[in-house]
């Protein structure tokens, strides 16, 4: 980028899935969109695990046929499993889910990222790569102005709308004034790397992304392409210590968990372990007149059923409709447009947050161990997890249903204890 000003229609903070989604639908609508990204792509990201229901969206932005021939590992399915392996519970996406949903990716995502950002390029996009954004200045009746810094020093943006895709690092909303809260009681840290020669399942079963609950938290197992599993650890922030913390702790939990160790047996670990806080917030609203919050830059749902991309292209495709619409009549965004994106993004992001509150409580996880096919209700919980974010009825009465039989269990040992969580 030249250290003089420049200006574009939209200007997008962060080109990881919803910058990148959001500038190829923006793009492809006629407007001119330049992406800002702090990173030189590849560069690591923790999330490599899709959901079925996210293929449409990359079909919808025409990037489905390039996933399909990167070389990426299939995933059939999902399972979950006590720390003993004694009780598991496995799901096929092709037994639940729609034909076109039988299967996603598990993916790296430097190169994934990578090939959405080179894709949101082909189709228009201006990208500026190790362009970090500092500051952003949105006053009435101005262009808003972006203040970045590249490899060729500092410089000016002007754009008429700005889209947040910052992820976790959230760089707009609080300085567009928006509140930002906790959603979740517990803070939580992920401490995770990638392994080689890790036991896998064989078949189709080998793409299946495994969960272990533990009495503490969770462990996820992710195989990737070639021999690569990536294995993290979910546990409650105030059981790690410092960073020194992380060998021991990981180790420890391991050991603790046949179903993980004996998985890691002969495995060994080709990056170091990093660790991220991952607890859950939002923001109180998603869009200001000209600001629109994406991804994870409007809110971080807890990531134990994989949701996270998925919600980023989703929440991405949507705001880049909604900027598209308004521009087209040459004015920002009407209150209730602003309020009807935050409900939509928010009605996606609770209808995970329902599922995972359950899984973390003991009671819950117990009845999602034991699926009875008692009035489809596993079938609507598969459906969820495979990323069906807008159910129908009778699927939205049987999740209420599920969540009413979780609640019960405290009390009532509907479903078989799980003594090794007890
Ligand atoms: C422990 C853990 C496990 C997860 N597992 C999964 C999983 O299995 N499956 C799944 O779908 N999701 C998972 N997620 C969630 C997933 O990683 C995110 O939801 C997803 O990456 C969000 O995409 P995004 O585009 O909103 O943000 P990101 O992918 O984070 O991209 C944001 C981009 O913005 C850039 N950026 C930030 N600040 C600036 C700035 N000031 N200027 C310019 N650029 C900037 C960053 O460099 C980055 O490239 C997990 C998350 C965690 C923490």
């Amino acid at each position: 980028m030249t250290p003089h000003p420049q200006s574009c229609d939209v200007a997008i903070i962060g080109g990881g899935p919803a910058g990148s989604a959001a500038g190829t639908r923006l793009s492809r609508a006629g407007l001119r969109v330049t992406i800002l990204e702090k990173e030189k792509f590849p560069r690591f990201c923790v999330g490599e695990s899709l959901l079925p229901h996210g293929n449409d969206l990359l079909k919808e932005i025409g990037v489905w046929d390039k996933l399909e021939q990167a070389g990426f590992l299939r995933k059939y399915g999902a399972e979950f499993s006590t720390p003993d392996g004694e009780r598991q519970n496995r799901l096929w996406f092709g037994e639940n889910l729609a034909p076109q949903h039988e299967y996603t990716y598990q993916v790296e995502r430097a190169p994934f990222d990578q090939l959405l950002l080179d894709h949101a390029r082909e189709n228009g996009c201006t990208v500026h790569e190790e362009t970090r954004v500092t500051a952003l200045h949105d006053a009435p009746g101005a262009p808003i102005t972006l203040h970045a810094e590249g490899p060729s020093g500092r410089t000016e943006l002007t754009a008429r709308w700005v889209v947040d895709a910052s992820g976790r690092c959230a760089f707009a909303g609080s300085r567009a004034g928006l509140r930002r809260r906790g959603t979740q009681k517990v803070r939580r840290v992920a401490i995770y790397a990638h392994f080689e020669g890790a036991t896998r399942h064989e078949g189709k079963a080998e793409g299946h992304i495994t969960i272990i609950r533990t009495a503490g938290g969770w462990f996820w197992l992710i195989p990737l392409a070639g021999n690569r599993m990536s294995v993290g650890l979910v546990l409650p922030h105030g059981e790690v210590k410092g960073e020194g913390d992380y060998n021991d702790l990981f180790a420890a939990a391991v050991a603790a968990a046949p179903a993980v160790a004996q998985r890691l047996d002969s495995a060994r670990r080709l990056t170091p372990l990093r660790a991220t806080g991952d607890y859950s917030w939002k923001f109180s609203s998603f869009a200001t007149r000209r600001v629109l919050l994406t991804g994870d830059a409007a809110g971080f749902v807890d990531p134990i059923f994989s949701s996270g991309v998925m919600l980023a292209l989703q929440s991405g495709l949507r705001a880049a409709d909604l900027l598209v619409k308004a521009d087209r009549c040459g004015r920002s965004l009407r209150l209730w447009e602003r309020w009807a994106y935050t409900r939509s993004v928010t009605g996606w992001m609770n209808r995970y947050a329902r599922l995972i509150r359950s899984f973390y409580d003991r009671a819950g996880f117990e009845v999602f161990m034991s699926p009875q096919p008692v009035l489809q209700l596993p079938r609507s919980v598969a459906r969820l997890v495979g990323g069906q974010t807008d159910p129908g009825l009778a699927d939205r009465l049987r999740l209420r249903l599920f969540d009413t039989v979780c609640r019960l269990q405290r009390r009532l040992n509907i479903a078989p204890p799980i003594p090794s969580l007890r």
